[in-house]
């Protein structure tokens, strides 16, 4: 139960502060039998009703996503690069080069790419270099070398992919900072400064690229709703214990509200709204690489098989951000995969909200796709990125189920 409260909380799910048996304790309306997976849906008796939310004593329409198999575009698998103590930011001497370390950063690389960047940068300064080497592409490797860029350097990326063949592309794209960084056992007060150091710079430089177009960072608000069914199996068996460290920023984000029965559509018993912020990956990894380009920056292909090649590099200084490749460059085995897999469906820019629903379905409506996403027994530790179309299948079906109990559950006029 720990875990799963500290997973919805590291998802930037403000969970309900409302008692226990408020959310347990409330009946489940028995759903109607869902239709065929794929086939249109029957008409309720309302069908010409849409759904609607009381937002600020306004009501607002709350169109469904269209919640069919067919409608999966992408189904990706990925692994996070999770580290027992944290990411790795920290100098090494490599023969006559210095190695700034940046990888690890679990399920949160996203939401601390900027401030882990910040960490890095400073180490590099050390060496006093003007010209420095990035190993990697991904979002800590993009957002390592831009930061250097700001601080006057030249930069070479080296790396064996890019946008959009790299891991960092397959994330689900929301702010989730605390999402698998360390284990409880291993947060100690300075390894909790540091995050939430690298936390609190992110967050102010996702403030600086709201607004822009394509919009790669934006706000939205989300449902948490829990109808008392739960988990069948425990989803997060396996996984270490992770601290919940979300509290300490709870002075930057809306703190979330329980909503009251007959101000929204949702027909379970605890309804919350939170407020978070998306990452629309598309747009922003593309954002990222034309940033570095403008400012000169330049991007070899190459892969390094061992710390050794990286010795040959012309720079002195190399900021090493390959992520879970740095398991096997530098082989670092503290680095441990936790597998994700998630869908996205043809986007529907009418859809603004998010939704998380019994804790086993997750929605969020990304610009280039709605997506949806469950977890699944077994991700901890396992690096198979094989896609379970199957299992996506469920994941659209459960949403599809809700779906049709909203709109029966719709009064004829409202
Ligand atoms: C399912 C899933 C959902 C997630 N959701 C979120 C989320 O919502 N929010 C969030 O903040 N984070 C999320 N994350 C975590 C986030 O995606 C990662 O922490 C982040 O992408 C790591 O970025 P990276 O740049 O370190 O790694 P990568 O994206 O893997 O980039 C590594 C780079 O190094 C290069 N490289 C590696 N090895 C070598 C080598 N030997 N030689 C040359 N180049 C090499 C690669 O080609 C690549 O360019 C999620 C992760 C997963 C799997």
């Amino acid at each position: 139960m720990v875990q799963r409260r500290d997973f919805l909380k590291s998802a930037g799910i403000a969970l309900a502060s409302a008692s226990t048996a408020a959310v347990s304790g409330a009946e489940t309306k028995a759903p109607p039998p869902a239709p065929h997976a794929g086939t249109p849906e029957a008409a309720p008796p309302c069908a010409h009703v849409q759904p609607s939310i009381i937002v600020d004593g306004v009501r607002t329409p709350l169109p469904l996503v269209r919640a069919q198999p067919d409608r999966i575009i992408a189904l990706t698998v990925c692994t996070r690069p999770f580290r027992e103590h944290g990411p790795r930011i920290e100098k090494q001497r490599l023969g006559r080069k210095t190695i700034v370390h940046n990888y690890g950063h679990g399920g949160s690389g996203w939401s601390l790419s900027w401030g882990s960047a910040t960490l890095a940068l400073r180490l590099v300064q050390e060496t006093r270099q003007e010209r420095i080497a990035v190993i990697g592409c991904g979002v800590i490797g993009l957002t390592s070398a831009l930061v250097a860029q700001r601080a006057g350097m030249k930069v070479r990326i080296y790396a064996k992919e890019r946008f959009p063949d790299v891991r960092s592309t397959f994330a689900t794209g929301n702010w989730s900072p605390n999402s698998r960084f360390c284990t409880r056992e291993a947060a100690t007060p300075e390894l909790v400064a540091r995050w939430e150091e690298m936390a609190r710079i992110s967050f102010r430089t996702y403030q600086h690229l709201l607004g822009l177009p394509g919009n790669p960072i934006e706000w939205f608000d989300g449902y948490y709703l829990r109808d008392g069914n739960g988990f069948g199996a425990d989803l997060f068996a396996g996984e270490p214990d992770y601290p919940n460290l979300e509290s300490r920023l709870s002075d930057l984000m809306p703190g979330g509200e329980v909503l009251a029965p007959g101000t929204h559509p949702f027909p379970v018993p605890f309804v919350r709204r939170y407020t978070n912020m998306i990452f629309n990956i598309s747009a922003y990894s593309r954002m990222l690489m034309a940033d570095f380009l403008a400012a000169g920056g330049e991007i070899e292909t190459r892969e390094f098989e061992k710390p050794e090649d990286i010795a040959r590099l012309r720079e002195k200084t190399v900021i090493n951000a390959t992520g879970y490749g740095a398991r096997a460059l530098f082989g670092d085995e503290s680095v441990i995969p936790v597998r994700g897999q998630l869908m996205r469906l043809i986007p529907q820019p009418e859809v603004r909200y998010g939704l998380a629903y019994n804790d086993q379905l997750y929605m969020l409506p990304r610009r280039d796709g709605i997506v949806l996403q469950s977890p699944a027994p077994g991700d901890f530790g396992n690096e198979d990125t094989t896609p379970d179309r199957a299992g996506a299948e469920r994941t659209v079906q459960m949403l599809a189920d809700l779906n049709q109990r909203i709109r029966a559950s719709l009064p004829c006029a409202q």
